[in-house]
Formats: C-alpha cells, sequence, structure tokens
C-alpha cells in the first residue's frame, strides 16, 4: 500500500473514536445475572435481560460507580442528574427490541486525554483530544454463524458498558492507537475494565473523514464499527484515509455510512448506511428513574481514585531518579509498578538509607531480572515472590555472598519453588567461597598439580595468572570470587619468587 498518499498530497484526515468498554461489575447492569466472559451459552440469563413481558430493569449501583471513576479519572465533567434513554432497533441479538443508553443526558460530558504523538511540524510531543462525553448503557448478546446456521447467545445481553465518544481531534491512525492505547492504560489501572480486546470488551468504532488542508468544514465521515486491536485499527483507518481520499481525487463523493473492517483482506467494505440519531426514536426509558448523583458519592469516588500511570512515570523520574524508559518499563503493569514501589518501602522500612540499596538498583533487579522470570513464566499464573525474600536475594548479590549469574539461578528457583533465597543457597551450597582459607587451599592443589605452568609463571610469562584463576574457578565450581582468587594468587607468586 503506498503511505505516501495521505501525506503530502494537500488531504488531512479527521477522526473521532467511539470506545465501548465493559466494566467489571460482577452483575449485568440492571438485572442480577454474572456479569462473567465464556459461561456456556444462555447460562446467565434472566426474565429482565430476556425481556420477558413484565420483567423491570433495576439499576446497578457498582455499575454507576466505576462509570464515574472512569469519567473523573478521563478528566470529563459529571452531570449530577442523568437521564437513561431508549435506544430502539431490532436485531436479533436484542431481546427488548431496545437499547438502554444515555442520550440527551449523559452521566459525564466535556474532557480531554493527553496523548502522546511522534513530534508534528509543531515539534509537539503531546495532543491534547476532546472527549465529547462519557455514558452508561448496556451490551446486546452475540450472534454465532456456523455454516448456514446463526445462533444467538444472550449472556452479554444486558452487561455493563461505558461509551466515551472523543471529538474529531485525532489527525492519523498512530495517533488514534496513541488515543486507545492511553484510555485503555486507564481504564485497567482503575479496575473499571479488564481492557481484553479479543473478547471484546474494550472495541472501538473509528469514525473517519478526509477534507483539503485548510478546509474549515469537515467531510462527510465513514464509521468503521467494532474494531478490536490496535493493530486493526491503525491498518483499517489507514486504508480507509486512503480509499476516501482516492474517491475524491477521481471525481466521486464520500457517502456517510457504516463500513466493516475485513482484517484478511485488509481493507473495509461497506455494510449499511450510516443511521441518524431519529433512526433511533431515542425516549426516555419509563422504567427507570433519573440517575441522581450526590456531592459526597463523587468526592468518595474521587479520593479512591489511585495515583494513575501518567502521574507515576512523572513522579518516578522526579523522585526516584528513574530515566523515562525505566519508569515506561515499571508502570506498564500496575501489579509490577506497586510491587516496585512497595519494595523500595520495604527496603526502606528501619532503614532510613534504603537499606544501602539504592532505588536505581532496585529498579534494575525489578526490570532486567524479575520481568524476564516473568515473562518467561506467561500463562502459568503469577505467582510473585514476597518483598522481603527478594531484598534478601538482592542483597545475597550485592554483598557478594553469591555472584550475579547464580542470582539469577536462585530467583527462577524462588518463583518456581516459593522458596526463599537464603534456603536454596544453603541447600545447593551456592555461597561464593571467598573466605581466604578455602581459595589458599584449592589454588595450592591447582599450584601442585600443574608445576610446569608454575614454572613458567615464576619465569616471567604473566599470562599464566588466567590459566589458574581459571582452574580455581573450575575447583570451586565457580563459586570463588574471582578477585579474591587474584589477590591470593599474586600473594603466594610473591612468596615463592622470594
Ligand atoms: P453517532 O456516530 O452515534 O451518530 P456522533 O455524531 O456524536 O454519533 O459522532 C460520533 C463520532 O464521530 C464522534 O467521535 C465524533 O467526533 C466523530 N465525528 C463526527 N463527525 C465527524 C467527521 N466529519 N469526521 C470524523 N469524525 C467525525
Ligand atoms: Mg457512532
Ligand atoms: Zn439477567
Amino acid at each position: 500500500m503506498n503511505s505516501d498518499i495521505g501525506s503530502d498530497n494537500g488531504f488531512e484526515a479527521v477522526i473521532g473514536l467511539e470506545v465501548h468498554s465493559q466494566l467489571l461489575t460482577r452483575t449485568k447492569m440492571f438485572c442480577s445475572c454474572p456479569n462473567v466472559f465464556g459461561l456456556k451459552p444462555n447460562s446467565a440469563v434472566c426474565p429482565t435481560c430476556l425481556a420477558l413481558p413484565g420483567a423491570l430493569p433495576v439499576i446497578n449501583f457498582e455499575g454507576i460507580k466505576l462509570a464515574v471513576k472512569a469519567a473523573l479519572a478521563l478528566n470529563i465533567g459529571i452531570n449530577k442528574k442523568s437521564l437513561f434513554a431508549r435506544k430502539n432497533y431490532f436485531y436479533p441479538d436484542l431481546p427488548k427490541g431496545y437499547q438502554i443508553s444515555q442520550y440527551l443526558d449523559p452521566v459525564s460530558s466535556g474532557g480531554h486525554l493527553m496523548i502522546k504523538t511522534e513530534a508534528g511540524k509543531d515539534g509537539l510531543k503531546e495532543k491534547k483530544i476532546r472527549i465529547n462525553r462519557l455514558h452508561i448503557e448496556e451490551d446486546a448478546g452475540k450472534l454465532i454463524h456456523i455454516g448456514n446456521l446463526s445462533y444467538v447467545d444472550l449472556n452479554r445481553a444486558g452487561t455493563p458498558l461505558v461509551e466515551i465518544v472523543s471529538e474529531p481531534d485525532i489527525s492519523s491512525a498512530s495517533e488514534a492507537v496513541s488515543y486507545l492505547k492511553a484510555l485503555r492504560e486507564i481504564l485497567v489501572y482503575l479496575g473499571v475494565s479488564d481492557g481484553n480486546m479479543e473478547e471484546g470488551s474494550f472495541r472501538c468504532d473509528a469514525n473517519v473523514s478526509v477534507r483539503r488542508k485548510g478546509d474549515n468544514t469537515l467531510g462527510t465521515r465513514a464509521e468503521i464499527k467494532n474494531v478490536n486491536s490496535f493493530k486493526f485499527v491503525e491498518k483499517a483507518i489507514e486504508y480507509e484515509i486512503e480509499r476516501q481520499i482516492g474517491v475524491i481525487l477521481s471525481g466521486g463523493k464520500v457517502i456517510q455510512e457504516t463500513r466493516l473492517y475485513d482484517s484478511k483482506e485488509n481493507l473495509t467494505r461497506s455494510m449499511r448506511g450510516k443511521e441518524e440519531a431519529h433512526d433511533y426514536r431515542y425516549f426516555e426509558e419509563p422504567d427507570l428513574p433519573p440517575l441522581v448523583l450526590s456531592e459526597e458519592f463523587i468526592n468518595e469516588i474521587k479520593n479512591s481514585i489511585i495515583e494513575l500511570p501518567e502521574a507515576k512515570r512523572r513522579r518516578y523520574v522526579s523522585e526516584y531518579k528513574l530515566s523515562e524508559y525505566d519508569a515506561e518499563v515499571l508502570t506498564q503493569d500496575k501489579d509490577i509498578a506497586f510491587y516496585f514501589e512497595g519494595l523500595i518501602d520495604t527496603a526502606k522500612g528501619g532503614n532510613a538509607d534504603g537499606g544501602g540499596l539504592e532505588v536505581k538498583k532496585l529498579a534494575n533487579w525489578v526490570i532486567n531480572e524479575l520481568l524476564s522470570e516473568l515473562k518467561a513464566r506467561e500463562g502459568e499464573g503469577r505467582s510473585m515472590i514476597e518483598k522481603a525474600d527478594f531484598l534478601e536475594l538482592i542483597s545475597a548479590v550485592e554483598s557478594g555472598t553469591i555472584n550475579r549469574n547464580t542470582g539469577k539461578t536462585v530467583l527462577a528457583e524462588m518463583l518456581s519453588s516459593g522458596k526463599k533465597a537464603s534456603g536454596i543457597i544453603r541447600e545447593k551450597n551456592l555461597a561464593q567461597v571467598s573466605d581466604d582459607k578455602g581459595i589458599e587451599d584449592a589454588l595450592k592443589q591447582v599450584l601442585e598439580e600443574n608445576p610446569k605452568e608454575l614454572s613458567d609463571l615464576l619465569a616471567g610469562k604473566d599470562k599464566l595468572f588466567g590459566f589458574f584463576v581459571g582452574e580455581v574457578m573450575k575447583k570451586t565450581k565457580g563459586r570463588a570470587n574471582p578477585k579474591k582468587v587474584n589477590e591470593i594468587l599474586k600473594k603466594l607468586t610473591m612468596e615463592k619468587k622470594a
């Protein structure tokens, strides 16, 4: 595909994203069925989510809390009074014939998210993407097509969603991905969503239009539905920008429509004409009261919001004096970030100087050793080691009880067996031989076993120094402290020369 198109032919892209994120509640948004992925089809359903006559919805308070939390973290203004509305459409996965959503009065509106961009011509690396609104709604069920037959699974019907709608402030496919990553990171950090794109709990509709540079009016947009990976979002938008430019350059007009991305062919295909709001015949949901939130409730949620990843990264650089790269790696996973911070606290406990272990050293251990061990064990279910035990291991290496390579082996063993470092070192006899007597004995043996090399060394063949050090390492199975071996060898040869 010609990636020049779109960059320098007088056009610019305008993109707005609608993100749907499922909420990590225990039960569905308007009934008490479990909100769990992967259950036996149609096993998590009840009269309410099946829309049996007479069944009424009840608002899930946990869902409201999570939605408000997300809105606050995304700098979106909370509306103390909001309304639920019926969005009417007919589809086999929607038993009621309407979806409960929010329309004119959403729970929150007017916010923004800062994203990282590649430095543009203005040299800026950060860009503010305005968020129009975040509202609460329920998900539909799922259609499954096998051969000529279609099946419907209604377990997902009624599960809680927030829809987050950006303003059309995004100008490229890579900015769109950057926005989605920042958004997903926050939702996952807060425990609002599991962010699982493969399972569809975090998915996005991309609205794309193009216009001639300098135009102030927006071009006609196409909406690409339900793209479920960062890579596909990027490719779908890139494709769509080029397609629309192509249409215009060949004298045609872009039509407003809904398109689907085909990842196998890497193209978008027209699915249907775009429906307008009036097609949905929105009206206020008569079965639910208005949602009224107190100042107190909002403040309580505000106070429960933990430090977000971007703030953590800035603090790691300013307070811990770590590099941006280190800060980035350490904060990618919330559990790791908190583990690392706990490690620092534990190291400091009792010792004002951090127990002699600098933060930078701890960061290196986590980044270089712990993370790679955890990565190698991915999928086995993470079993973390106690912070105090990890610190014991780090101290053992830093103080020279064991060398760095042995340290790595011990860490692996700790992770798989749950044993403490000291136990493993003792059991496997891994401690470095640093005591003079032990090394001297080994060295004397080696000298005795190699009389020819010894006399050459004494005659001035200094290269043999390395040979003897190597032999001692072999004899001690790598546990001798090489620095000590050097010192003692020097001392012994001096004596012999004298
Ligand atoms: P809907 O898609 O439900 O009709 P909206 O009209 O509110 O809802 O728009 C949805 C999304 O489309 C928003 O993210 C908005 O920024 C984006 N959008 C609207 N007009 C354009 C356009 N001309 N080009 C690109 N994105 C647009
Ligand atoms: Mg839309
Ligand atoms: Zn139900």
